[in-house]
């Protein structure tokens, strides 16, 4: 897993239609839970890790290490964190009109 730093240019879906991992929502602005983690960042969100060509959040993969937790709660923890975000919801970004 690397952070994201690289500019990767897969075109982002339609709203609602399956997420592909552009990351641009998350490139372009901190959602709420972001906002509560990571305060007074700026975009791209700190949590946003790229993995497996795939923008992803690091939430949702390895929140553990990521807030620094002193113990691993990755399998408890992950899962919440997905649905917080709308995993598997679609692409939660709306498209420009
Ligand atoms: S979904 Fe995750 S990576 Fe994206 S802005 Fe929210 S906290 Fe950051
Ligand atoms: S939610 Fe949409 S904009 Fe965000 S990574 Fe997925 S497809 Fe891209």
């Amino acid at each position: 897993m690397t952070t994201a730093t690289v500019n990767l240019s897969i075109p982002k879906p339609p709203f609602r239609a399956a997420c592909n991992g552009c990351g641009l929502c998350c490139r372009a602005q901190i959602c709420e839970l972001g906002e509560q983690y990571f305060p007074g960042a700026q975009a791209p969100c700190p949590a946003l890790r790229l993995q497996d060509g795939k923008f992803q959040c690091g939430l949702a993969l390895t929140p553990s290490a990521l807030l620094g937790l002193r113990f691993n709660g990755d399998e408890i923890l992950a899962p919440l964190f997905a649905k917080a975000i709308g995993s598997g919801q679609g692409c939660g970004m709306e498209d420009e009109t």
